[in-house]
């Protein structure tokens, strides 16, 4: 054979720079990144987190599905579905706000990792008019975990917020102005019934369930999952009509 050979050009996984020939496997030819290094075949035919596994797998996740469930309907081993969830999540982008002169409502979800002794509270926050929730974290009950929260609401320059009594709240917020901050009983209701539709959503969220996070990081993980899945405005997942997973 002679002739110009056409020169394939691949790109990386990672990083989108372009790759060189770095030899072959079983005949298979393998690429290296210029820029980062990491190697890798064109093809994959043994593919575990198919786009389609993922999708599926961050869909099971807001229908109340857990680790086990979502691995026998899969197919998959539950060390993989937790794998996938890891790495699904360490992709979602936290979203940014620019707004100002809002009303907001700020609380906490109780749940627990590992086991009952070992409380984790969700704390969260959500525009009054726009359901949007603005942010949440995930951590002990103390004024650290829920100051990350608190200064995010600040610098949206809020027109009111809405906190139960809880003692940090009033010392977080205490350099506001009083008329902004209202702590108190039954106003933070939308917030409330926004928080029932997450509980029943999300499997490890629910209450008196056997499916429980065994790490802070997973039951992170699985809620900023559901947050990216419905577009971080709660809703039961299943008004949507979208293509079958199956
Ligand atoms: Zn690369």
């Amino acid at each position: 054979m002679c002739g110009k050979m056409k020169k394939t050009v691949r790109y990386c996984y990672d990083c989108k720079q372009k790759c060189h020939r770095h030899g072959k496997i079983k005949n298979k030819q393998r690429w290296k990144c210029k820029n980062c290094g990491l190697t890798q075949f064109s093809v994959y035919k043994r593919c575990i987190f198919t786009p389609e596994r993922k999708d599926a797998i961050k869909r099971l996740n807001s229908e109340n599905v857990g680790i086990r469930g979502m691995a026998r309907l899969l197919g998959l081993s539950p060390t993989h579905v937790i794998r996938c969830i890891l790495q699904l999540s360490a992709l979602v982008k936290r979203p940014d706000y620019y707004e100002y002169g809002q009303e907001y409502e700020l609380d906490e979800l109780w749940s627990y990792s590992e086991c009952k002794n070992n409380p984790q509270w969700v704390v969260w926050a959500i525009n009054r008019k726009t359901r949007v929730v603005i942010d949440f974290v995930v951590g002990r009950r103390t004024k650290e975990t829920v100051n990350k929260l608190v200064e995010k609401l600040k610098r949206l320059h809020p027109k009111k917020i809405r906190t139960d009594k809880w003692a940090g709240y009033k010392s977080l917020l205490a350099d506001i102005p009083k008329e902004i901050h209202r702590p108190g009983r039954r106003i933070t209701n939308i917030l409330e019934r926004q928080g029932a539709t997450v509980r029943n959503s999300i499997k490890r969220l629910n209450r008196k369930t056997l499916s429980f996070s065994k790490t802070p990081k997973m039951l992170e993980a699985c809620i900023l999952l559901y947050m990216d899945d419905c577009k971080w405005r709660p809703y039961r997942s299943g008004f949507i009509i979208r293509k079958p997973i199956f």
